[in-house]
């Protein structure tokens, strides 16, 4: 059975690229009917917090990315947290150094540091010789004795080429001498991610890891583990990087990068989903709106793309948009109010009436809208009474002949009006139009104007029946005068 991980390392929030590598994960899994696992990895104690993870595992559940096992879930292959795990790794940790397939290093920062610019002065790869590697039994047990710290090294075979078998990639291949000996067990006791990670992906029957293309130079010294443990290797797939709109690295430079801020505007989870699974995957036809179910249908590993995804904002605000046409309006609304709170629009308890009247703003402006912050400036037009003509344009049209004539008899309608809704915006413009002879744009833009300052923006009859008698009298009242 197929069963996949995504490992993060709880130091920050949950970035873009650690979505959209979890999000292949799911899809694999679920594609294959497989198990999908969440870990996490927790070895680097100086930037890990638990407030991270709380963020990460927030974030992955409110995109609607669930796990089988792992973390806050359970299973039988925890704990899920690698600092919960020492007894875990020692036990392998032994076999190694019994076997002398790793050894304990001695060696001072300082001495470290000097070998490594003695070989980067003679243009060698820095790394470390394998000087403690050669202490007799008495010479480490008399370091231990006199309390001397140390690190413990995985001894790595010279003259190997180490191939990863990359699904994404193909085959990769690295020349052991260039490793060194590399660390697996820090000063503190604490096994290194390269090397915890190799034992939790074999414990955790994990078949194929999927994972960010920067731990791709990773995958050698965690193959020689395997190798050294006897352990059956997965299978890699590296996911090329997500590039900013300049095609450098993604960074902060960028925008956004966390899948909490684009919460925070506004996008939806859905809209996201689908936008990250186009990043370095293609489906097999032109179509891009794709919903969970549909992405787990045509998910395959065959059409993850080596070449570099392009974070495009724009195409996501297009996807995102797409979503928010055809979203329930209840929902949007809920999304809607933090943003109206933030512009001032309206407080903290919102009556029934007020909740009923920004669910019909919302449904009036949402096709002209890519992510939800962009509401309260669609709103503007309904909150401030503040209406003047938005440009020269505008005001010329308001001086047109027949303009107050025409809002003179549109005013009256109003008045007259037993009920303002959708049905009697559009029913007054065909009366007005039979009565005066004014149609087409004549008609539409003064009262549009005068109502809104704008040209453009939602339909009139919409605009009509949220803004109600009062306040389309005081509007237009305000016009005429
Ligand atoms: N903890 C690693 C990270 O957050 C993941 C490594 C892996 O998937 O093997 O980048």
């Amino acid at each position: 059975q197929i069963k996949v991980r995504f490992a993060p390392s709880p130091t920050g929030h949950l970035h873009i690229g650690g979505a959209r590598t979890a999000l292949f994960n799911y899809l694999y899994a679920k594609h294959n009917n497989g198990k999908f696992l969440v870990r996490i990895e927790d070895t680097d104690l100086a930037r890990s917090s638990y407030e991270s993870e709380q963020v990460i595992i927030n974030d992955l559940r409110w995109l609607g990315i669930n796990w089988d096992e792992g973390i806050d879930v359970g299973g039988e292959n925890g704990p899920y947290r690698s600092t919960e795990r020492k007894d875990v790794y020692n036990k392998f940790i032994d076999k190694l150094l019994e076997s002398g397939k790793a050894y304990r290093c001695f060696c001072s920062q300082e001495e470290i540091e000097a070998e490594r610019k003695m070989l980067e002065e003679k243009g060698e790869l820095p790394r470390y010789l394998g000087k403690c590697s050669h202490l007799s039994e008495e010479q480490i047990q008399k370091n231990i004795a006199e309390g001397k710290k140390f690190t413990i090294r995985f001894k790595v075979p010279l003259n190997e080429t180490i191939t990863v078998n990359d699904k994404v990639r193909g085959n990769v291949e690295f020349d052991s001498n260039g490793v060194g000996d590399f660390i697996i067990v820090k000063s503190d006791g604490i096994p290194v991610y390269n090397f915890a990670v190799v034992i939790d992906d074999h414990l955790m029957e994990i078949t194929h890891v999927i994972r960010a293309e920067e731990h791709l130079s990773n995958t050698p010294r965690q193959i020689l583990i395997y190798d050294a443990l006897g352990f059956e290797k997965p299978e890699f797939a590296h996911v090329s990087l997500i590039l900013g709109h300049d095609h450098t690295k993604m960074s902060k430079r960028h925008g956004s990068t966390w899948v909490e801020q684009y919460r925070d505007q506004g996008y939806l989870p859905d809209a996201i989903v689908n936008f990250l699974a186009l990043l370095g995957w293609s489906p097999e036809t032109e179509e891009e709106i794709f919903n969970m179910d549909q992405l787990i249908s045509q998910f395959s590993l065959d059409r993850v793309s080596k070449n570099p995804a392009v974070f495009d904002v724009s195409k996501l605000n297009w996807v995102n948009s797409q979503y928010i046409k055809t979203t329930h309006v209840e929902y949007l609304t809920d999304l809607a109010i933090p943003h109206l709170k933030n512009a001032g629009y309206i407080n903290d308890d919102i009556s029934k009436d007020e909740h009923d009247r920004i669910s019909k703003m919302v449904a009036a402006i949402r096709s002209g809208i890519s992510y939800m912050a962009e509401v309260p400036a669609k709103l503007k037009i309904f909150y401030s009474d503040d209406v003047t003509p938005e440009n020269e344009e505008t005001m010329d049209i308001m001086k047109g002949e027949q303009v107050s004539g025409l809002l003179e008899v549109f005013m009256t309608k109003v008045q007259e009006a037993d009920n303002i809704d959708e049905e009697f915006g559009k029913s007054v413009l065909k009366v007005i139009q039979k009565e005066t002879g004014i149609k087409g744009k004549n008609l539409f833009m003064p009262i549009r104007i005068a109502l809104t300052g704008q040209m453009h923006g939602p339909e009139l009859y919409d605009i009509i029946a949220i803004l109600g008698k009062d306040n389309m009298i005081k509007r237009i009242k305000s016009f005429l005068q």
